[in-house]
């Protein structure tokens, strides 16, 4: 079995936990990890990978910070626990990996060579949810934007996926 990780972050928090038990090569591409991990430890790995912030998300809380708008995370009252939650704009950030929310037309979304049924399946009930998830949101007068990892590389990036939707001022602090 082989497990496959979407971003850099993630894979240096798989790297950070998993020790010298982890071999990773390097890319921005989805990483192939030797699997010499026990199925209850990976299980584990998963759901640290998971609650983690990964990069891209530690970069749109910087924006925010930075133009002064609050917000909250991980609120597990709201469907699908959203990343980020800005409550006086009704607004909700998911922020997500390419590959297991199945980003189209996406290189980091391409499914490994081995086990493609398995994978394929996988991301598929992974990206029903999503969508599940966005309708109820939106029911409940929430606008609901989704940020890729892939777009998020660094603040430039961000800055101009963002302000399509946020109207943010030019901050007057330096960072
Ligand atoms: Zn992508």
């Amino acid at each position: 079995m082989t497990a496959y990780w979407t971003t850099n972050a993630e894979s240096l928090i798989v790297e950070r936990l998993g020790g010298a038990a982890v071999r990773l090569e390097g890319g921005g591409r989805p990483n192939r990890m030797a699997d010499t991990l026990s199925r209850k430890k990976r299980s584990w790995l998963m759901g640290r990978v998971r609650a983690s912030n990964t990069l891209p998300e530690r970069l749109v809380e910087r924006f925010l910070r930075r133009h002064g708008i609050r917000f909250r995370r991980h609120d597990r009252r709201l469907p699908g626990t959203p990343d980020i939650i800005i409550l006086e704009r009704q607004i909700v950030i998911f922020v997500n990996g390419c590959f297991w929310h199945g980003h189209t037309r996406c290189n980091l979304s391409r499914l490994p060579s081995t086990r493609r049924t398995f994978w394929a399946e996988k991301i598929q009930t992974n990206k029903r949810r999503d969508r599940r998830v966005r309708r109820a949101l939106q029911r409940m007068g929430w606008k609901v934007v989704t940020v890729w990892g892939c777009r998020v590389r660094n603040t430039a990036d961000l800055s101009r996926v963002l302000s399509r939707f946020l109207t943010v001022r030019e901050s007057r602090r330096p960072h």
